[in-house]
């Protein structure tokens, strides 16, 4: 038997950009139901992203959920770049007039988002199982999963997202021919490991070395995540804890600084590679974070990249759903893209600066290292590397104006109350145009 039910908005994922949609949703009163195939644990545990823009803090903290954050993440204002033996440090907030970065653990999102939803009530269906999306060409989309006690079931919605990551099943229901992808592959992965041991470093080092790249990065005061390149086919078999730590060693070393070491917890291997998929959307069915689009994790982008889709896709939704107006659903594949591509060219720029190409010769390494004394010699080329790391596109949440607010609306991050349909219509910001045709904030 199959149990069939209502909803606004289908959500396809419990990951970040599934769980934050939901909950922007809510906040203009919209009703949505998640499904997620893994269970909550699982979403709560996995390593991933820990790096937020400043504008992802922003929102963050505009739509109620900043206080762990708050208390808990770590502000940097730089990062340190390191080749040739020698440590540089990028002082962001003096290059970009002030923007940072904030350490606070895509985990430890995720579970202020689940709480914060099961709190408010929502429908979150952890464990589900055959998975479909259908009714595509129609108005009321048809979402459909066997739950963890085994009923089938079929929830029709006025619109689904597609939020389930790259290997998801929304973005291969789209019509055959309407996405065209655009990806490059890496010839090399990266070994992270999470270690309990206080940081060596109070901001990240990117390491450039001859035998390959490394990075010190950090999720709490307590907890250091480091990474190396590795080949591409490279087996997590072949690296015991002693010769991560000796090869991190090894790649991070200056004269006068030491890595301290600790229990290593947990240890993987991912591949790099940079994919788009466009358009995002197939009349009701709208992708949004990783189901789309993933950058290699050099430029911290990923997560940042989701929450701000569905930032966008949650006003589009609204307007469409609350006053019939499509502008801004039709616009949501344009708007989300070009964010897109300007961190899909800084994730490959950092990846390429800094990695080792096992197939590169002399003339290629020589570049690298070229562009790399020109980013920390030249104050134009740090303020480009300082301003699309800490984010390049402002990020905006406007209110709704009072007469048409749901439950629990908070003020938008640049203070102002909600002034009407046209401060709601500003949602997906778009750049300016200088003269020279180079988008300018
Ligand atoms: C090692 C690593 C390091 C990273 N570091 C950074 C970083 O420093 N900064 C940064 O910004 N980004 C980083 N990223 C990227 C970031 O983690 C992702 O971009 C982010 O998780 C995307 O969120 P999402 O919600 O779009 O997708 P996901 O987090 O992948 O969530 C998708 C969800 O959908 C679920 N799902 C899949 N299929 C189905 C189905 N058929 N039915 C129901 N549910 C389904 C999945 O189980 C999952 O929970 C990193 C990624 C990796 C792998």
């Amino acid at each position: 038997m199959t149990v069939s039910s209502r909803t606004q908005v289908g959500i396809v994922g419990a990951g970040p950009a599934g769980l934050l949609l939901s909950h922007l949703l809510a906040l203009r009163g919209i009703d949505s139901v998640v499904i997620e195939n893994r269970s909550r644990a699982y979403c709560e545990a996995r390593q991933r992203a820990g790096l937020l823009e400043a504008g992802t803090v922003e929102l963050l903290r505009a739509v109620g959920l900043g206080a762990r954050m708050d208390a808990e993440g770590l502000e940097h204002g730089g990062i340190y770049l390191q080749f040739e033996g020698e440590r540089h440090h990028l002082d962001f907030r003096d290059l970009t007039g002030g923007r940072w970065v904030t350490i606070y653990a895509q985990t430890e999102i995720v579970k202020d988002l689940i709480r914060a939803r099961l709190a408010a009530g929502a429908a979150i269906e952890f464990e589900v199982s055959d998975t479909e999306v259908g009714e595509l060409d129609s108005d009321r989309p048809v979402l459909r999963f066997t739950d963890s006690a085994g009923a089938r079931h079929e929830v029709t919605c006025d619109a689904i997202a597609g939020c389930d990551g790259f290997h998801g099943i929304c973005r291969d229901s789209m019509p055959p021919g309407l996405i065209e992808v655009a990806e490059r592959g890496y010839p090399y992965s990266w070994l992270g490991i999470l270690a309990t041991v206080a940081p060596s470093t109070d901001e990240l080092i990117y390491s450039r070395h001859v035998d390959g790249f490394a990075l010190h990065t950090m999720r709490t005061p307590q907890v250091s995540r480091l990474y190396l390149q590795v080949p591409a086919d490279e087996d997590i078999e072949r690296w015991p804890d002693d010769r991560i730590w000796a090869e991190l060693r090894h790649r991070l070393g200056v004269p006068g600084w030491d890595l301290k070491e600790g229990p290593i917890t947990e240890k993987a291997i991912s591949p790099m590679r940079s994919f788009v998929a466009s358009p995002m959307r197939h009349r009701r069915l709208f992708l949004a974070g990783d189901a789309a689009h993933i950058v290699p994790p050099t430029g911290a982008k990923g997560l940042n990249l989701a929450i701000a889709d569905v930032t966008v896709l949650a006003a589009a939704l609204t307007s469409l759903l609350r006053e019939g107006q499509a502008a801004q659903a039709d616009a949501y594949s344009d708007a989300c893209l070009s964010r897109v591509w300007r961190a899909t060219h800084f994730s490959w720029w950092m990846t390429s600066m800094l990695h080792v190409d096992p197939h590169a010769d002399r003339f290629e390494a020589a570049l690298q290292l070229s562009q790399l004394r020109y980013v920390v010699s030249s104050r134009a080329a740090a303020t480009t590397l300082a301003e699309n790391y800490t984010g390049y596109f402002p990020l905006t949440w406007a209110s709704l104006p009072e007469s048409t607010r749901g439950r629990g609306i908070t003020r938008g991050p640049d203070g102002a109350a909600g002034a009407g349909p046209g401060r709601a219509a500003r949602t997906a910001p778009r750049p300016l145009r200088s003269r020279s045709g180079i988008a300018a904030r």
